[in-house]
């Protein structure tokens, strides 16, 4: 186990378009400081299952919800448990989310002491108008105030989220909002296109006919602008969503694409292990009366079988630029990649769709914008 996911469900206020497993502050039923308590039980009991003391962390990864609405007591106490009870390595990556909405410099400071070495601001987008209409509680002014904070504290890498394909966006707002991005010397920049669940505000909106999202031609062009606009300032696209400046690859994120084992922990939390995927429940009092009765606040445990598995392992593993080893899929199926998909592959090497370099095969950039069709013919 290389990877630890720490999941923190708060934030402010909820934005209109988020399904993720968080809860406003004011409204949640558990207050942060008995969700840390549980948090760090969960943690132990995982600790006893696996004897984690044996294996050697090399990326903690922060998430939410808002883990900045904790205090930096409460992520220090996270931090110190993580240390008491995994073998951390000695170059480790470990990131926090971050609202730009919710920092300060004193704050910054203290997160740089308790060994956090990456931010991943959650920008979205650089005009005022966009971000109120997301339901954001931050301003543009706050992005650049939070970046110049972290630089400040002694952070050397940055991430900016960003979201394309917003309701009301055009395309020269999406192209400002990277060139910004890039102006603040942002090491890593992900770009996301908007997706909306049936219960989201916006969702419900959509599916009333009261909010328009911009056309599909419109959402390609804006991810095909990212790329021209990121590749020519010197991003590399190592992953269809994700582009960072050199050796700033987020390593978190690879592990999860590359499909190999980690653990979450949290509320809403999803592990990886072997072969095994856990889901905790998003319940938050669900998940705090489990641990208080000392029980694993698992929701689901699957194991998923072996065709679901290759179709994962090359659809995650097409994702990432470097693409598939197909030796290495050899090694761990049993079975050559060609023999399963042999017509699927030759149709998308025909196209242009897919590239064979050595042992590898991989999307080609004409691929990127219809990745998901492409991907549905290896389900
Ligand atoms: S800040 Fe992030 S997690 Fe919180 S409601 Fe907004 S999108 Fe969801």
């Amino acid at each position: 186990m290389k990877a630890v996911y720490i999941h923190i469900p708060y934030c402010i206020k909820k934005c209109n378009y988020c399904d993720f497993t968080s809860y406003s502050l004011d409204s949640s039923p558990v207050r942060p400081e008995d969700y840390v308590v549980s948090l760090k039980r969960e943690l132990q009991m995982w600790s006893e299952i696996r004897k984690t003391s044996d294996e050697e962390l090399s990326t903690i990864y922060f998430g939410g919800g808002t883990p900045t609405c904790l205090s930096t007591e409460l992520l220090g106490e996270i931090m110190n448990e993580l240390r008491s009870l995994f073998r951390i390595s000695s170059d480790p990556e470990i990131t926090l989310e971050v609202n730009p909405g919710t920092i300060n410099f004193d704050f910054a400071k203290k997160i740089c002491k308790l060994g956090f070495n990456r931010i991943s601001l959650g920008a979205q987008a650089f005009q005022d108008a966009l971000l109120k209409s997301m339901g954001r509680i931050h301003t543009v002014k706050d992005i650049h105030t939070a970046v110049y904070t972290f630089r400040r504290a002694g952070l050397s890498n940055i991430n900016i989220d960003l979201i394309y394909g917003l309701p009301g966006q055009t395309i020269k707002q999406w192209k400002e909002s990277i060139r910004k991005a890039i102006c603040l010397e942002a090491d890593h920049v992900s770009t996301y296109s908007l997706h909306l669940g049936p219960s989201v505000l916006w969702g419900k909106q959509v599916d009333k006919e009261e909010l328009v999202l911009p056309s599909e031609e419109l959402v390609v062009q804006m991810y095909v602008e990212a790329i021209r606009i990121l590749s020519d300032s010197g991003y590399v696209q190592y992953e269809i969503s994700n582009f960072s400046l050199p050796h700033k690859k987020c390593r978190h994120n690879q592990v999860y694409w590359k499909n190999d084992d980690y653990l979450g922990i949290g509320a809403g939390a999803s592990s990886h292990v072997e072969g095994f995927r856990f889901h905790n429940t998003t319940s938050l009092v669900d998940y705090c009366s489990s641990l208080d009765r000392n029980e694993l606040p698992i929701f689901e445990k699957v194991m998923p079988n072996r065709a679901r598995e290759i179709s994962e392992t090359i659809f995650m593993s097409l994702r990432m630029m470097e693409g598939l080893d197909i030796t290495e899929f050899y090694r761990k199926f049993g079975v050559r990649i060609e023999d399963l998909y042999g017509q699927e592959i030759n149709k998308f090497l025909r196209w242009g769709y897919l590239e064979k370099r050595g042992d590898c095969l991989r999307l080609s950039c004409k691929a990127f914008p219809v990745a998901n069709s492409i991907f549905m013919e290896f389900v």
